[in-house]
């Protein structure tokens, strides 16, 4: 079932979902599942699987460095449908621009049609490890925006050769990011709030936002974004603080405030089980004044070990 389907049946409750990341190459799927286990009594609707772009890796021979180019988490289709055979709910891959031709974007759709995954999520990706911007793949699109587009144009049955087919017209439910704080290339939240619009009107169903810390940040971008047009759910994405690095590392990759009540709360403590003991009550605060807002779904960023989403779910469902 789609996303907007979930959040149309749900009738005003607020629903639970996650997001979770493929394992690394050569690692168990078993992992996965044992992280998953625990918040299947929480009921998603759905969970979102990520996609990593491909990274360069070093493999030493004969005392030499040989510089490769590979995906070190794949699989993140193949997850989706092992998820929805295994546990009965829908799942969400999320498609990137970065690294991916349109013939194979393509490829990946039909697969999820082939698979009865019904919704995707559409991201351009960011810059290579290593490089300070994004940089489209050949033939591939350089904004969420196009990756919608090409999406939306498959739905009406309209293939890149193109051909098209008005039967098993695919039926994708298209979700796209959304940045309470701007996105950090963006000059203006304004501007960037333009650019979320044209990827609704480009057939966007949904958006889910980038994680914040103060409720008060997703309000106003809501606020914001309604007076623009945008009348598609906006949910909220929610992460934990999980280790005192956070408190760089976060502002520093994704350009985000952190309030002063929680960076001292984390600097107080004494080691990483304290901070994620933090982590868990504010994520708990949070979700607990956006649930008494209405939001449709609080959806949680677990980055593989879910015991804190758990806790939080168990604080807050
Ligand atoms: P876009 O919407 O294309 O925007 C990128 C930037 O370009 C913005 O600054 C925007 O304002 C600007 N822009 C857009 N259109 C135009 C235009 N026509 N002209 C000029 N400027 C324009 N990354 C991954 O690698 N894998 C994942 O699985 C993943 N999942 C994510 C899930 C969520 C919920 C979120 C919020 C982010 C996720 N990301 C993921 C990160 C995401 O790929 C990055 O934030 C990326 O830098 C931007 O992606 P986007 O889809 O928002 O890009």
């Amino acid at each position: 079932m789609k996303v907007t389907e979930h959040i149309k049946n749900a009738k005003g409750k607020t629903l639970f979902s996650f997001e979770i990341i493929p394992p690394l190459k050569g690692r168990s799927i078993q992992e996965l599942y044992d992280n998953i286990d625990p918040l299947m009594e929480f009921n998603p609707p759905f969970i979102d699987v990520t996609t990593s772009r491909e990274e360069y890796v070093y493999i030493e021979r004969d005392g030499l460095l040989d510089k490769k180019l590979t995906r070190m988490r794949p699989g993140t289709v193949g997850i989706c449908a092992s998820i929805q055979h295994k546990y009965k709910v829908d799942t969400v891959p999320h498609l990137l621009c970065g690294g991916f031709t349109k013939e194979e974007t393509e490829y990946v759709l039909v697969d999820c049609q082939y698979l009865g995954i019904e919704n995707v999520m559409a991201l351009r990706g960011d810059a290579m490890k290593g490089e300070q911007y994004f940089s489209p793949t050949k033939g591939g699109h350089c904004y969420a925006s196009d990756l919608v587009k090409q999406i939306y144009a498959l739905n009406c049955g309209s293939y890149l050769h193109d051909r098209v087919e008005m039967v098993n017209k695919a039926n994708f439910c298209i979700g796209v990011a959304g940045y309470p704080e701007k996105h950090l290339e963006a000059p203006s939240l304004t501007t960037d709030l333009k650019r979320l619009k044209e990827k609704v009107d480009a057939g966007a169903d949904y958006v889910v936002t980038q994680m914040f810390f103060d409720n008060q940040r997703y309000f106003e971008f809501v606020e914001a974004a309604r007076e623009m047009g945008i009348n598609v759910p906006i949910i909220p994405g929610i992460k934990p603080i999980a280790v005192k690095r956070h408190l760089q590392l976060l502002p520093q990759v994704f350009k985000i405030d952190l309030p002063q009540d929680l960076i001292d709360a984390v600097d107080d403590c004494s080691n990483n089980a304290a901070v994620r003991q933090v982590g868990i009550e504010w994520a708990i605060q949070q979700s607990k004044e956006l649930k008494e807002a209405g939001v449709p779904v609080l959806h949680y960023y677990s980055m593989g070990k879910s015991d804190n989403v758990e806790a939080i779910a168990k604080g807050v469902f």
